[in-house]
């Protein structure tokens, strides 16, 4: 189960929540298209509208006049490859002996069959097979015998793997990041209250202040009256195990996360990219949307060294950017088509290039990665037929050798071009005149962040967290389940 998503919770003082929340979803619409849906709480009772679709496809005046309530949680779902099952839309609710509780979460556990089948043995019943009912079940009963903060530092304690979550314990509002930090999460200040949000980018489009973010292992808790928040260290670890590929993909380029404007990384990660393997030619063009940043860094970058270093002369103006490709904004994403030949039609109806700008040049073509390689190869092949003399490709990220385990919706092994084929192999294989990717150090590097703090899994096939068949990066500290309940010592 693959949970790539955006999640938000708001609380206000005495204002509905449904509006914020539905903006919110809108500003994280790129985190997830599956399903959308929004839980409020008026302070009696639950309200909630979860459906299959995009934002504003789910959610009309009347929903959104229904949804009573100063606190809420919204979440939107990224599609996963073939099946689409709305038992896994969210936010996901339940109500129980001490009150109703809704959750919203970001990533994917590694244990999550375990504590699904524990809980299971103990009589709790599910409807879907996502992690996100094991988590809300595990604190339903945690619940019954402990505080809120004391009854979220036991589940913290159970589930592992990687977690971004809103939580709403009747009217209560809260975020969670899980102790390694893997998915973004960050609070903000409204007129009249506060959220939590994936992203920064929903805080601004509400005309909020970014606080922070939300620190990894924290439990934030809105106070209900939209007058500030509580914090609560529950877990600390000495090291982060950040996602690079928030930076690199995911995210909004105007969001700020882990303290880093998005937009900047990949402008640096685009000069590292000129820095270590620049290559002269007449333009430089992104892949547009996802290669744009890093190709604007990239022919700055050009523009003022040569390939050795060396600085240029004032006659010399380096490599011309250029916008060479022209995207249809209304074809999604070419990703999640379950056939290659869907994928490569998909590319074409997505991409075209304008002709004038790309004839009888060398080109340097700019992208932030390549899964499968649909992409790259169906664009060198379209630049050269629309008559580019060489076509280079340069990579804003390292190979992407390994599946994500962690929320990403990668491929399998075997769909991954770099996963047993070294670049030369690949710039054969996508017929690329040339073909380098960044190094994981430059990644590190840009991200001021040790290696060790990072993410690198899906580029190093070492991953953070302990997943059963595959090789780990760190000595990881798995919870143990089936012990029964773990203490809270605070
Ligand atoms: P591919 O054509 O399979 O090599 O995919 C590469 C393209 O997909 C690049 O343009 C990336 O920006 C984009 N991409 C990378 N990772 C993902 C992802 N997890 N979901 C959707 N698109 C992605």
């Amino acid at each position: 189960m693959t949970e790539k998503c955006g999640v938000v919770g708001v609380s206000l003082d005495g204002r509905n929540a449904a509006r914020p929340l539905y903006y919110g979803l809108y500003a994280l619409q790129h985190r997830g298209q599956e399903s959308a849906g929004i839980i409020t709480h008026d302070g009696f009772q639950q309200h909630s509208h979860v459906d299959m679709g995009l934002v504003g496809d789910v959610f009309d005046e009347d929903d959104l006049d229904q949804l009573n309530g100063a606190a809420g949680i919204g979440h939107v779902r990224y599609p996963t490859a073939g099946s689409v099952d709305s038992s896994c839309a969210q936010p996901f609710s339940v109500s129980f002996k001490s009150g109703s509780l809704g959750l919203s979460h970001n990533g994917n556990l590694v244990n999550a069959d375990e504590i699904r089948d524990e809980l299971a043995g103990m009589g709790h019943a599910f409807t879907s097979d996502g992690d996100t009912e094991a988590i809300a079940h595990d604190l339903a009963r945690n619940l019954l015998d402990a505080d809120l903060v004391r009854a979220v530092k036991r589940t913290m304690q159970r589930i592992h793997g990687s977690y971004s979550l809103t939580i709403m314990h009747d009217d209560t509002v809260m975020g969670v990041r899980d102790p390694q930090g893997n998915r973004p999460l960050c609070i903000g200040k409204l007129e009249d209250g506060y959220i939590l949000a994936s992203e920064s980018a929903a805080i601004d489009t509400l005309d909020g202040e970014l606080v922070r973010d939300v620190r990894p292992g924290e439990l934030v808790v809105l106070q209900e009256d939209g007058q500030g928040f509580d914090s609560y260290q529950l877990v600390e670890l000495e090291n982060t195990a950040h996602c690079f590929f928030e930076h690199v993909y995911f995210a909004r380029p105007d969001s700020i996360i882990d303290d880093s404007l998005v937009y900047e990384v990949r402008r640096n990660l685009g000069r590292k990219l000129w820095e270590e393997s620049g290559v002269e030619s007449d333009v430089v063009m992104p892949v547009p949307d996802s290669g744009r940043a890093f190709a604007s860094g990239y022919a700055d970058a050009a523009s003022e060294t040569t390939p050795d270093g060396e600085e240029r002369d004032e006659h010399d103006d380096g490599v011309e950017f250029a916008e060479g490709l022209m995207k249809n904004r209304y074809v999604g994403r070419t990703f999640i088509m379950p056939t290659q030949d869907e994928r490569e039609r998909a590319v074409r109806l997505k991409l075209n290039p304008i002709k004038s700008t790309v004839e009888g040049k060398t080109v340097t073509l700019i992208d932030d990665s390549i899964v499968r390689g649909t992409t790259s190869t169906q664009l060198v092949q379209l630049l050269k037929d629309c008559g580019a003399e060489e076509v280079h490709m340069r990579i804003g990220a390292p190979p992407i050798v390994a599946p994500c385990y962690m929320g990403i919706d990668m491929a399998t092994r075997d769909e991954l071009i770099a996963a047993d084929k070294s670049v030369d192999e690949i710039a054969e294989t996508i017929e690329a005149d040339s073909l380098a990717y960044l190094s994981t150090d430059s990644v590190a590097d840009v991200l001021e962040s040790d290696r060790i703090d990072l993410c690198m899994g899906c580029v190093t096939g070492e991953y953070p967290y302990d997943i059963e068949g595959e090789e780990t990066d760190r000595a990881v500290d798995r919870p143990a389940v089936g012990e029964g309940t773990i203490p809270a010592d605070d």
